[in-house]
């Protein structure tokens, strides 16, 4: 079993590792938005010791501005 990579509670991988999958972001308005890791490192210069959690508690909801409240890494895009 390597259940322990499914990203919760909180991704600690380094982005790289994770920058063919999709982070999916849930917000306390009910926003959800799918991000490509790989396009969000590229975007924002990440460095590549940079750990998903701390990309994600950088990130604002598109909507209403407010952190994520939930956060899970899927291999694709749903
Ligand atoms: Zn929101």
């Amino acid at each position: 079993m390597s259940k322990h990579l499914d990203g919760r509670p909180k991704p600690v991988n380094p982005v790289w590792y994770r920058k063919q999958e999709w982070l999916q972001l849930a917000c306390r308005c009910g926003h959800r938005a799918p991000l490509h890791i790989g396009a969000l490192a590229l975007q924002h210069e990440l460095a590549s010791t940079v750990r998903l959690y701390q990309v994600v508690e950088r990130m604002g909801c598109h909507r209403c501005g407010r952190k994520p409240v939930g956060v899970e890494v899927k291999d694709r895009r749903r």
